[in-house]
C-alpha cells in the first residue's frame, strides 16, 4: 500500500475567480485604488458595487460572512496582526502575551511592532494552558496586549480568556489564520457564533495552506470604527483614498481626525488577489463540509488503534478538519520519529512540531527572546505532536487509503518488537 498524492495540495482557485483576474490583467487594472471614475458615490455603501474595485468588494464579502462591521485585505495575516497592535497604539519595548506553541509569524508580528512577546503554555490539547496564562498575568502586571492563536483550528476557552482580559484590561486580538468558518458555539448558528468575536481586532489569512487560497493574503476585522480607520489608513490609504472603502466606517471625520497621524505601510492587497480569492467566499461551508467529512472518518479509522491519542476540543464544536493533530501513547521520541519515517517510505506525509527547524517550534524563535523561554510543557507536547494535513483534494477513498496505512505502520512496529510500553493494536 503506497499514497501517492500531495499533501501539500492547495485549495483550487474556482473557474469564476480564474475569469475575474485574466480580465483583470487585460486592462491593467491591479492596485486597489487605481479605479477612477467621478460618477461614483464612494460615501455610499448602497453605491454601485460593480464600480468599486475587486479589494473593496472582497471586504465587504468577507464581513458579510464574518460577521464584522469592517474589513481592511492586506498582504498577509502577518501584517494584519502587525497592524492591528500599531492600532492599538503598542509603543516600543511594550509586550504581548502570545501562544508558546503556534506560527513563528505570530510573534514575528509583535517583534514587527518593536514589541516582545511574553509567551503562554498550550496544554495537551493543544490551546493556552489558563492556569499559566493566570500565572503569566500576575507575574507580567504590566502586559496590555494578547495575540491569541488559533493554531490548528484548536480553540482555547474564549469566554474565560475574554474575561480575564477585561479584568486585566489586556487588549485582545485573535489570530485566525487557521480560524475561519470555526464555530466557538456551535449552537449559536448565527455569524456572531464563529471565533474572532471574543477579541477587537480579528485577523486571517489567504496563504495557500489556509481555507481561502491567494498564495499571499490576509485580512485584518473589527466592529471599532476607530481601530479600522487606524487599519485602513496604516495599511496604505493615503490622502483621500479611505473613501475607495465599502467595509468602512461612513463618517469621515474619524479618518481625517487622525490621517496625518498615521504611517503607511504599504501593505495593501492588489486586484489580483482579491479577483481570486472573492469567488471562494460562497464556497467556505462546503470546503468545512468536505474536510469535517474527511476528519471524521481518519478520527474513527485511527481511534481504532490503542495508542492513538486524538485530543478533543475544549469547545463542543467541530473542527473545520482540515488537519489532524494526535500523540501516540507510550512512544517515546525515538519511536515517534521511527512511525514517521515508516509513513513517509508509504507516501504518508506526518510532520513533528518539535523536530529541528520547524518553525512551529518555539526554541527556534531565536529573535524573539534573549534567553530560551522555560515552556517545559509546551516543549513536552510538541516535541511528539504528530500532525497530517488533510488537503481538499482527498477523497473519501484517499482517507480510507491513508487510515488503513497509518494502522499497518503501528501494526508492524509493534509486531517487529518496537518495545512501546502498553501499545498494542486492538
Ligand atoms: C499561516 C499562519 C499565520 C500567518 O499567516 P500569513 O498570511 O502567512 O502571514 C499566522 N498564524 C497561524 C496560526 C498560521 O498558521
Amino acid at each position: 500500500m503506497k499514497f501517492t498524492k500531495s499533501f501539500d495540495a492547495p485549495n483550487p482557485i474556482p473557474n469564476e475567480g480564474i475569469e475575474n483576474a485574466v480580465s483583470l490583467m487585460k486592462n491593467g487594472m491591479l492596485y486597489r485604488y487605481g479605479h477612477i471614475d467621478s460618477d461614483i458615490n464612494f460615501d455610499s455603501p448602497d453605491s454601485p458595487h460593480a464600480e468599486h474595485s475587486e479589494v473593496s468588494k472582497l471586504e465587504l464579502a468577507l464581513g458579510q460572512y464574518t460577521g464584522h462591521k469592517y474589513v481592511v485585505a492586506v498582504n498577509s495575516c502577518g501584517s494584519a496582526m502587525f497592524i492591528a497592535l500599531k492600532a492599538m497604539g503598542i509603543q516600543s519595548n511594550e509586550k504581548v502575551f502570545t501562544n508558546a506553541f503556534t506560527f513563528t509569524a505570530v510573534p514575528s508580528s509583535i517583534v514587527h511592532a518593536n514589541a516582545v512577546p511574553i509567551y503562554v503554555e498550550c496544554n495537551d490539547q493543544y490551546v493556552i494552558d489558563l492556569k499559566h496564562f493566570e500565572k503569566q498575568i500576575t507575574e507580567n502586571p504590566d502586559v496590555k496586549y494578547f495575540i491569541l492563536s488559533h493554531m490548528r483550528g484548536h480553540v482555547a476557552e474564549l469566554d474565560k480568556i475574554q474575561q480575564l482580559c477585561n479584568e486585566h484590561d489586556i487588549r485582545l486580538i485573535e489570530d485566525c489564520a487557521h480560524g475561519l468558518g470555526k464555530r466557538w458555539n456551535p449552537n449559536n448558528l448565527d455569524n456572531s457564533g464563529f471565533v474572532g468575536h471574543h477579541c477587537e481586532i480579528a485577523c486571517y489569512s489567504a496563504q495557500s495552506h489556509k481555507m481561502l487560497n491567494s498564495g499571499e493574503g490576509g485580512f485584518i476585522a473589527t466592529n471599532d470604527e476607530k481601530l479600522a480607520a487606524y487599519c485602513i489608513l496604516a495599511a496604505g490609504s493615503y490622502e483621500n483614498l479611505y473613501k475607495k472603502h465599502i467595509a468602512r466606517p461612513m463618517d469621515d471625520e474619524i479618518f481625517e481626525n487622525i490621517k496625518l497621524e498615521v504611517p503607511n505601510f504599504s501593505l495593501r492587497m492588489n486586484n489580483l488577489t482579491a479577483a481570486i480569492l472573492r469567488p471562494q467566499i460562497a464556497l467556505i461551508d462546503k470546503r468545512i463540509a468536505s474536510y469535517k467529512n474527511k476528519h471524521n472518518r481518519i478520527v474513527e479509522i485511527l481511534s481504532e488503534i490503542e495508542c492513538f491519542n486524538i485530543p478533543q476540543p475544549v469547545d463542543a464544536s467541530d473542527h473545520v478538519g482540515d488537519s489532524l493533530q494526535f500523540n501516540l501513547v507510550d512512544f517515546d521520541r525515538e519511536h515517534v520519529e521511527e512511525f514517521v519515517s515508516r509513513c513517509a517510505e508509504k507516501g504518508v506525509k506526518i510532520q513533528i512540531f518539535g523536530l529541528d527547524d520547524n518553525a512551529r517550534d518555539f526554541r527556534n524563535w531565536k529573535y524573539s527572546f534573549d534567553a530560551m523561554p522555560a515552556m517545559n510543557k509546551t516543549a513536552d507536547i510538541i516535541s511528539c505532536a504528530c500532525d497530517l494535513r488533510l488537503p481538499i483534494t482527498f477523497t473519501m477513498e484517499d482517507i480510507e487509503l491513508l487510515g488503513g496505512i497509518i494502522s499497518e505502520v503501528i501494526e508492524d512496529m509493534i509486531n517487529l518488537g518496537v518495545k512501546i510500553s502498553g501499545a498494542s493494536a486492538k
